[in-house]
């Protein structure tokens, strides 16, 4: 376990903003944090569980914790005639693990390829893309609980996976040092190819496979996405609204080019980016925040931007939003 003071946090943020904790804590043996968090009696609130920094924005300094879970582990846990449990640490880079199961033929998390962050984290957002979420394939969470000083198991259910969502978003939030999950994944995959654009690039591809149905995942996402590392962000920074279908409806009154997609009984989805552009936010900034000039969703660093700075510039396009279409965004990233 390593332990440091006052450590700076812009190598291990996505958006590259300069911000620092006042200890900085990271290990890969579950039984040594729990020791580290009971011994001094750390609380939730005290502590944030960090993973890539993939979706967070830091507007200030963090004045506790920053503990990096970094268990590295990958293995196969059981199995039966049709599917594959397999047990992973939190610290493992979300694609390592994709490619992992791709190389051995094993189906169910191929549309999520090149998301990037940590294993730790997909639980707690509950990733998706591509018609995917990692809630389907999550078997198991193993976790420390801060609260009552524990190591705990979460079965699926427990977790309580929305869109984007999980109970470590909600009831449980800052309460849980996830530091391994097991994934179900399926001996014969089942292609999900319906997602908008995915089968043509599969095709284009060759006979669809789960290798190339990861290829194709990374093609489309390398086109559309600003990659950070030229462009700092963390991905979509707002979630797409789910509102009452009444309210669709007469939103497509004035506005029949929408999109909308069914979300369940009497809610609908709004796509975030589509009212960002609408709005006439795309491409535009506020200093050196802006909006993406290709993805509206997706708000950038355009080099020197402050967390304080990108937060405003969030909060303008949500009030842009909400007075054309009477619709709040809420963010997707973890602002601290
Ligand atoms: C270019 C780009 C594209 C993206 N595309 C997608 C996409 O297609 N789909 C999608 O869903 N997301 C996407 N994201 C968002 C992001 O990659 C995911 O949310 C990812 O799961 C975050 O992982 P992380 O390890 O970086 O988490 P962090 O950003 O470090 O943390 C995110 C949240 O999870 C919590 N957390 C992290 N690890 C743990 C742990 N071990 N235990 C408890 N809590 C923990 C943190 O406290 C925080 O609240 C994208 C981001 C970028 C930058």
């Amino acid at each position: 376990m390593l332990v440091k003071d006052h450590v700076g946090l812009k190598e291990y943020n996505t958006f590259g903003i300069e911000a620092a904790c006042r200890q900085w804590i990271t290990g890969d043996d579950a039984d040594e944090l729990l020791e580290f968090v009971t011994a001094r009696a750390l609380k939730p609130g005290e502590v944030f569980v960090l993973g890539g920094g993939s979706n967070v924005l830091f507007t200030a300094d963090f004045p506790g914790v920053i503990l990096r879970p970094a268990m590295k582990e990958c293995a196969v846990a059981g199995e039966n005639a049709t599917e594959v449990l397999v047990r992973t640490g939190a610290g493992v880079p979300w694609d390592d693990f994709v490619r992992w199961a791709v190389e051995r033929g094993l189906g169910g998390v191929e549309n999520l390829s090149l998301i990037p962050g940590h294993v730790g984290a997909t639980p707690v957002q509950n990733i998706g893309a591509y018609g995917v979420e990692v809630g389907e394939r999550v078997a198991r969470v193993e976790a420390i609980d801060m609260l009552r000083g524990q190591k705990v198991a979460i079965d699926a259910e427990t977790c309580r996976f929305g869109y984007r969502d999980s109970i470590f978003k909600g009831e449980w939030k800052d309460r849980f040092i996830i530091t391994h999950v097991t994934y179900r994944l399926s001996k014969n995959p089942c292609l999900r190819l319906e997602y908008k654009g995915v089968r043509e690039e599969v095709e284009r591809l060759g006979e669809p496979s789960l290798a190339l149905v990861r290829q194709a995942i990374i093609r489309i996402r390398e086109h559309k996405l600003p990659d950070v590392k030229q462009l700092p962000n963390a991905g979509s920074f707002f979630k797409n609204p789910v509102v009452e279908t009444a309210l669709a409806s007469r939103l497509l009154e004035s506005f029949p080019d929408m999109p909308l997609y069914p979300a369940g009984e009497g809610r609908a989805k709004l796509a975030a980016g589509w009212l960002i552009e609408q709005a006439g936010w795309k491409g535009r900034s506020i200093g050196e925040a802006a909006v993406h000039d290709r993805q509206a969703l997706v708000l950038v660093n355009k080099g020197k931007a402050t967390g304080t700075a990108i937060l405003h510039l969030a909060n303008e396009v949500k009030k842009g939003v909400f007075m054309k279409f009477g619709v709040w965004l809420e963010p997707e990233v973890t602002i601290l």
